[in-house]
């Protein structure tokens, strides 16, 4: 377990995670993930910097989303999480943590790639928290493809929905919903600056995320809500395994950053607790990279 507070190298402050081989379907689900990844369980300390919050996170069921769901609650939020089918089991994980912490979990089992399901998912993220001042925008697929000529239509339009899509549409449906001081946090990747090969489409959605962002956070804070987005480097999730990565990739997978280690989505968290509290105040349009030192210019 690692302790996230005390001063030390960070380098070693999580052990290098050299993965063995393995393939998940996609999604991948934490439950199977080896070895396992830290969402800071043992390790975050809340201290009420989102006290009686509302936050809705997409794909909170996993990965980079669990962590924050985990952080969000421990800081005083009630959360809401979406996953799909397949992922009831990390969900009802996460939601036991949420409750561990003393508040209410709302889990939402949907498929955000359709304007009708982002609209469902908002109105019952509404109804199970009593509102919503926090919507963090985290859902996201990759498949890798050895060339562009490999991407059918299919896997194109379903990585545009989920990506980018989405998150025109659960805004559109949530901004009636926000009040001035709420927050909107997207999850966009290392991948808009530096898009691997493999990774045409992904990386496409991610630079689109940006510039969605920018143009959002000078349009919402006229409304007194902030839109911000973090940049993750290469964080060890379900993602990677189900065919986010070639295998034979994985087993190196995050020595190429400078700190020389794949991140823990522990390691994220607290990046969008920063960016949904308050203390974030005057930080709008902002890509908060969290990366290992990979350049995000
Ligand atoms: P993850 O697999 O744990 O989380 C992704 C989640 O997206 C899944 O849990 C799933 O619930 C959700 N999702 C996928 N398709 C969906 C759909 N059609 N409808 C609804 N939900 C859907 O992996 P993660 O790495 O934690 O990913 C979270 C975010 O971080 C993604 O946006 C990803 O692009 C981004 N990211 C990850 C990395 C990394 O190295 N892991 C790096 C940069 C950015
Ligand atoms: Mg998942």
């Amino acid at each position: 377990m690692s302790d996230q507070y005390s001063m030390q190298d960070p380098r070693t402050q999580y052990p290098q995670v050299s993965p063995g081989e393995q393939t998940q379907p996609e999604p991948g689900l934490d439950a199977e993930l080896q070895p396992p990844a830290d969402h800071g369980e043992d390790s975050y300390r809340g201290s009420g910097r989102l006290e009686g919050r509302k936050a809705l996170i997409t794909g909170g069921d996993s990965g980079i989303g669990a962590a924050v769901a985990i952080a969000f609650a421990r800081e005083g939020a009630d959360v809401a999480i979406t996953y799909l089918p397949a992922e009831a089991e990390d969900a009802r994980r996460i939601a036991s943590l949420i409750e561990q912490a003393g508040r209410t979990a709302v889990t939402i089992e949907a498929d955000i790639s359709t304007s009708a399901e982002c609209d469902r998912v908002i109105r019952e993220a509404v109804e199970g928290l009593g509102g919503l001042d926090v919507l963090v925008n985290n859902a996201g697929r990759q498949i890798w493809t050895p060339s562009i000529e490999d991407i059918s239509d299919e896997q194109l339009d379903r990585t545009m929905k989920t990506n980018i899509y989405a998150m025109f549409w659960l805004v559109r449906a949530a901004l009636p919903h926000l009040e001035p001081g709420s927050s909107i946090i997207n999850t966009t990747s290392i991948q808009a600056y530096q898009p691997s090969p493999t990774l045409l489409d992904y990386a496409t959605t991610k630079g689109a995320i940006n510039t969605f962002t920018k143009g959002l956070a000078q349009q919402l804070i006229e409304k007194g809500i902030r839109v911000n987005a973090v940049a993750p480097g290469p964080i060890w999730t379900p993602l990677q395994p189900s065919f986010g990565q070639p295998k034979e990739k994985l087993a190196s997978f995050g020595e190429g950053v400078p700190m020389g280690r794949a991140g823990q989505p522990a390691e994220l968290a607290p990046a969008y607790v920063f960016l949904a509290s308050q203390e974030s105040s005057y930080v709008v349009g902002a890509t908060l990279p969290v990366t290992g030192g990979g350049i995000t210019a």
